[in-house]
């Protein structure tokens, strides 16, 4: 006899499954169609128009497939949710197949069913242990980026509930017959051995109708749930794997709803590992939430998961804008853009801006700086012979435009960055130019702060300077004024810009630069987060760094992409320590540098370096470790 199974043995009511199954699959149909339906009513009608970009489907199909990012720093996860995955999707699959087997096409059969069968028991251990890992995380180990609400224990324990009453069907049915073929199905088959033919025939029909109406409920509760992400989470991923200038809101409201409270970001914010009271999940799941309730009489299609209280959206002003978030949202959910809008929001209507970050923006807007400095006092780092480097109007004299920047212009330790610079350029032969108090900000601040309006200003300025005064080539202190001339400014690509750690870099490479001294010291390194994470600059200083002869170099626990902030981005710098948690960022940081045993930790960015200093100083480790910008280490191994 040929190997094969009857899929409705002893089922009379075929048609009452079907009548369900269609009813089923229309309403997660209808469901579905809802989600689409709110992102494009509450979006820009163009910004609905999606490119289909071959590259990025392939990727993101990649990244589906392999789970590629749920494996990135977290193997266990990754091997969780990759089992979960596949055993799902594959008895997905074979129930489908086993429908065109039944009604189109009778192919399951011979061979071929013994290793469709096969497949499909594994496929189901697979689900079995993947969820059997999900329960054991979330309530015995407890991990605390994890949250432990209603739903997330009726999922797991539904699909439990599915995989195992599955097996018993299996178990059910073999045990009528016992063919030797089944053995393959070995799970069922083991099973078998333990249940009586006679009690089997009787319970069956009970067991099938119990496992084929839970299986239906299961479906029907995914678009009703966390589980929505199994269809948000590739839309999610594709849109955001686009270029940058096609980013629009519907990005925002797409990864808001794949969202499923995975709690990495929690476990990666700076803010929340400060004990400040912000949490970028809480911020996510707040607004998803608002906005739902804005456009749907219902509040929202996910049942069971009230996550998100209204408070944690005035919390918007924690957010450093570090970026770390994103590096390990599986959806790839840049959640510190939801914040900068949310921001743009409150300071449009004037309302829950704090009062120190108003302040700042006056002054912004008075000064032309945040720090309050006059335009003399702003010049106040130069020295005599930087007096003959001012770029004259309506002259090309300089080949190269120095951008010192505001806080490196005006704090009393960042200045020596400038002039540290300044020195390695005369050292190099390099001829730069400079504006003095000309120089405007780069409107960075408020950018980060949501002031808008104020940052179109700064930008038009800017440019408006950059064409009067000739200057096409530009190097800068900041790491902010780098990434805000690149990526921010309409016309970034009208003049070349570069961080002054590519831009030495550059010199190394080309022998411009030669380290002549030996450093005999222990050095590491923070990457700053609008040089690193924002700009994905991470070898340039490294390879500086160690190219000075005698350094020994180490890497701090958290490097590069997942590096710590210092706490002094995204407008923190300028709002005292009224939100400040149980312990500032830049101390967690400042106690990993120390904890490397290095003599000197290097940083690149002018509020990194104040940030870090005064937090080695307050712990009290300003004899053992001493903080120094990159140039400052630079010009020691070349002077
Ligand atoms: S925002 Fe991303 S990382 Fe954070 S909980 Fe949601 S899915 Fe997870
Ligand atoms: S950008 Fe940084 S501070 Fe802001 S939510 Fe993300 S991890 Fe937290």
């Amino acid at each position: 006899m040929l190997p094969q199974r009857e899929t409705f043995m002893n089922i009379d009511d075929k048609g009452v499954f079907y009548l369900v199954a269609i009813l089923t699959i229309l309403c997660i149909i209808a469901i579905v169609a809802l989600y689409f339906y709110r992102w494009k009513r509450l979006s820009n009608k163009d910004e609905c128009r999606i490119p289909l970009k071959s590259k990025q489907v392939i990727q993101t199909l990649v990244d589906i497939l392999l789970g590629i990012r749920v494996f990135k720093n977290n193997i266990v996860s990754g091997l969780m949710h990759f089992l979960i995955f596949w055993g799902f999707l594959l008895l997905l699959l074979g129930t489908a197949l086993l429908s065109i087997h039944e009604h189109i096409v009778p192919f399951i059969k011979g061979n071929f069913y013994i290793g469709f069968s096969f497949v499909l028991e594994i496929a189901g251990l697979m689900l079995l242990t993947g969820i059997i890992i999900a329960i054991f995380r979330r309530y015995v180990e407890r991990l605390t980026r994890l949250e432990r609400r209603p739903e997330d224990l009726v999922l797991p324990v539904w699909i439990l509930v599915v995989v195992v009453t599955g097996f018993f069907v299996e178990a059910a049915r073999i045990s009528q017959t016992h063919p030797q073929w089944e053995r393959w199905s070995f799970v069922g088959w083991m099973l078998a051995q333990t249940l009586n033919s006679e009690a089997s025939l009787r319970l069956y029909p009970y067991l099938w109708w119990a496992h084929a109406i839970m299986s239906l409920g299961l479906l029907l509760f995914i678009p009703l749930s966390k589980f929505f992400h199994i269809i948000g989470a590739p839309i999610s991923i594709y849109l955001q794997r686009l270029p940058r200038e096609t980013h629009t809101e519907i990005q925002d409201l797409v990864f808001m709803d794949a969202c499923m409270r995975c709690g990495r970001c929690v476990d990666i914010c700076p803010c929340t590992n400060a004990g400040e009271p912000y949490s970028p999940r809480d911020f996510v799941q707040a607004l998803m939430r608002s906005q739902w309730e804005e456009s749907w009489p219902h509040r929202t299609l996910k049942l069971l998961s009230d996550s998100g209280q209204k408070e944690a959206l005035l919390r918007l002003w924690h957010c450093t804008t570090c970026g770390a978030c994103l590096e390990v949202c599986p959806v790839y959910g840049p959640t510190f853009r939801l914040v900068l809008r949310q921001r743009e929001q409150a300071v449009e209507e004037g309302t829950l801006v704090p009062e120190l970050l108003a302040q700042t923006l006056e002054r912004l807007y008075k000064y032309e700086n945040p720090w309050m400095a006059s335009k003399r006092e702003k010049l106040g780092w130069m020295e005599e012979q930087h007096k003959t480097k001012l770029i004259p109007q309506g002259k090309k004299e300089f080949e190269l435009c120095y951008f010192v920047g505001c806080t490196t212009s005006v704090d009393a330790r960042a200045r020596s960055i400038a002039s540290s610079f300044t020195r390695i350029l005369g050292l190099c032969g390099i001829d730069y130019g400079l504006l003095g108090d000309k120089e405007p900000c780069c409107g960075d601040i408020a950018k980060r702060v949501g002031e808008v309006g104020l940052f179109m200003e700064k930008m038009d300025a800017c440019q408006e300077i950059f064409e009067r005064y000739q200057i096409d080539k530009i190097v800068t202190s900041s790491p902010h004024c780098y990434y805000t001339f690149k990526t921010e400014y309409t016309h970034g690509t009208s003049f070349n810009v570069w961080h002054y750690s590519i831009f030495l870099h550059k010199l190394l490479k080309d022998k411009a630069l030669q380290f002549k001294n030996s450093m005999n010291l222990k050095v590491t390194y923070h990457d700053p987060c609008y040089l690193g994470r924002h700009s994905r600059i991470f070898d340039e200083p490294r390879t500086l760094i160690t190219s000075i002869p005698g350094i020994k170099f180490c890497e701090m626990p958290h490097n590069k992409e997942y590096s710590l902030c210092c706490g002094g981005g995204g407008g923190r710098m300028w709002q005292g320590n009224e939100l400040n948690g149980t312990e500032r960022m830049s101390e967690i940081r400042a106690k990993e540098a120390i904890g490397t045993g290095a003599e000197v930790l290097v940083t690149a960015c002018p509020l990194c370096l104040i940030m870090m200093e005064d937090a080695i100083k307050s712990l009290g480790h300003d004899k053992k470790i001493k903080v120094m910008d990159l140039n400052e280490l630079v010009l020691e191994a070349i002077a």
